[in-house]
């Protein structure tokens, strides 16, 4: 088992997540409210209603890939961590060192510090690189 890295702490990080985010809906909407929607902005949420907000009971208290933790009573849900269906300039969730793998089926993945079920194909605002990446 690898050694845990302290805790980022994440409410900096929440609250500049909640900021953008606002701003980023609220320049949405008026851009879709202008000119109809875009396909970047319609691929922003398009899958959080395929994603259970349940993680199997074997993921609650699994390691990431990197080893870290998974604590269910200290993490945050999607909303919070700005959880979004696309990567971000080439990172998500598939090299990030939060992510618990899964091959169960129906179950894409889950993470050790956001709640539900996510996508290998995501990002949100709590990435950072896999160690693998930074080796
Ligand atoms: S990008 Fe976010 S949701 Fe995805 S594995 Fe990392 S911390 Fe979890």
């Amino acid at each position: 088992m690898a050694d845990n890295p302290p805790k980022v702490p994440r409410r900096p990080i929440l609250q500049t997540i909640t900021t953008a985010s606002v701003v980023g809906v609220t320049g949405c909407l008026g851009d879709a409210d202008q000119e109809g929607e875009s396909p970047s902005e319609r691929a922003e949420g398009w899958c959080l209603e395929e994603l259970s907000d349940e993680v199997p009971e074997e993921f609650e208290t699994m390691e990431s890939v990197d080893g870290r933790e998974r604590d269910p009573d200290d993490i945050v849900t999607r909303e919070e961590a700005g959880y979004v269906c696309r990567s971000e300039n080439g990172q998500l969730c598939a090299n990030c060192t939060f992510l618990i793998t899964s091959n169960r089926s129906g179950f894409a993945a889950a993470c050790t510090e956001v709640s539900g079920e996510i996508r290998t194909t995501d990002w949100c605002g709590l990435y950072q690189p896999a160690e693998r990446l930074e080796e």
